[in-house]
C-alpha cells in the first residue's frame, strides 16, 4: 500500500528540518508520496523538488494558509499548487506581511510583561523566514519563561492568553478562490483541532463545500481511532476527498512523517486527484 503523508514543515516556517531534510527524512522513512505544506509559503518547494525527484519521491506542492471563518482561524492546506501563481504569491505575501504585524504584537505583549527584546530575538531564532507562535514558543522556553514548548501556548502564547494576538487573515472564501486559481485542491487542516463543537464544525463544512472546498484531514497525528471514525463519516457526509497529514515540524517528537495509520476503506483518497 501506498505511503502517504500530505502534511509536513520545513525551516521555511516552523519545522526544524530545511526543505532538503525533509524530503530525505521522507524517504528514509518509506514515504512514497509527500506534500511540503509550509505555514503560509511556498518557498521551500523549489529546492525540495529538486531533491525528489533525484530520490525518486513523488512531492506534492503544497501550502498551509492560515485564514479567519466566522472569527475563528482555519488552516487549510492547498495541495498540487501551481508555483507560478501570481494570485497565490499575491495572497502569500500579504498573509507574510501580516504575520509580521502580529508577529511584533505579541513581541509587545511580552514586553509589558518584563519580557525584554522578545520580538528581536523570536526573529533571529525563525532566521527571517516566516515568524510563527511556535517560535515564540521556543524562545520563551530556551529562555527559562516557560517549563516547556507546550508550556508557553499555556502561559503565553494560546488564545486568550496575555501574548496571544490575533492575525489578520483572508478570508476562507480567499483562500479557496486562491488555493483554485493556482490549480491545487483546498483542504481543511486538522479538523478536530480547532476545538469546535459538532454543530459548528458541521456549518463549517457546508460553508466550505458551498465554496467549493476539495476535501478534510482524516488522519492526523494525534487522532484516535474515534476521531478518524468521525471525521471519515463528516468526509462522506459532504462528499469531500479525504486527506491524510502527520504535520510533521521535527525530528524526535511523536509524530514523525509517514507514520500515520490507512484511510478509512470508506474515503475517496485526495491523492488519485493529484
Ligand atoms: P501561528 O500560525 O503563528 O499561530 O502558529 C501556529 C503553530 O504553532 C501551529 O502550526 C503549531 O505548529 C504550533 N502550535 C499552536 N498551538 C500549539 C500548542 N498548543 N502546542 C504546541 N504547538 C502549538
Ligand atoms: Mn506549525
Ligand atoms: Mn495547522
Ligand atoms: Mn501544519
Amino acid at each position: 500500500m501506498l505511503k502517504v503523508d500530505l502534511h509536513s514543515h520545513s525551516t521555511v516556517s516552523d519545522g526544524t528540518l530545511s526543505p532538503l531534510s525533509v524530503v530525505r527524512r521522507a524517504v528514509d522513512k518509506k514515504v512514497d508520496v509527500l506534500a511540503l505544506t509550509d505555514h503560509d509559503s511556498i518557498e521551500g518547494l523549489p529546492a525540495a523538488h529538486v531533491i525528489a525527484k533525484s530520490l525518486g519521491l513523488k512531492l506534492i506542492s503544497g501550502v498551509e494558509i492560515s485564514c479567519t471563518w466566522q472569527k475563528t482561524t482555519i488552516h487549510v492546506v492547498g495541495l498540487g499548487i501551481s508555483l507560478q501563481s501570481k494570485t497565490m504569491q499575491d495572497l502569500l505575501d500579504c498573509i507574510q506581511s501580516a504575520r509580521k504585524k502580529r508577529a511584533k504584537k505579541i513581541g509587545r505583549n511580552l514586553e509589558k510583561l518584563g519580557i525584554k527584546d522578545a520580538y528581536k530575538q523570536t526573529k533571529a531564532l525563525a532566521n527571517n523566514n516566516i515568524i510563527t507562535r511556535s517560535h515564540y514558543a521556543k524562545f520563551l522556553h530556551e529562555n527559562s519563561y516557560s517549563k516547556s514548548f507546550q508550556d508557553s501556548f499555556k502561559k503565553y502564547l494560546g488564545q486568550g492568553k496575555p501574548g496571544f494576538a490575533k492575525g489578520e487573515w483572508f478570508s476562507l472564501e480567499q483562500t479557496v478562490q486562491t488555493i483554485h486559481q493556482a490549480g491545487g485542491l483546498a483542504v481543511i487542516a486538522h479538523p478536530t483541532r480547532y476545538k469546535m463543537t459538532n454543530t459548528k464544525l458541521n456549518k463549517l463544512c457546508t460553508d466550505f463545500k458551498a465554496l467549493g472546498g476539495d476535501g478534510i484531514e482524516v488522519v492526523n497525528s494525534g487522532n484516535n481511532p474515534d476521531k478518524t471514525k468521525y471525521l471519515s463519516n463528516l468526509c462522506q457526509q459532504y462528499d469531500f476527498l479525504a486527506s491524510i497529514g502527520s504535520d510533521f515540524h521535527s525530528p524526535g517528537g511523536f509524530i514523525e512523517l509517514g507514520k500515520l495509520p490507512p484511510l478509512p476503506q470508506s474515503c475517496r483518497p485526495i491523492w488519485n486527484q493529484l
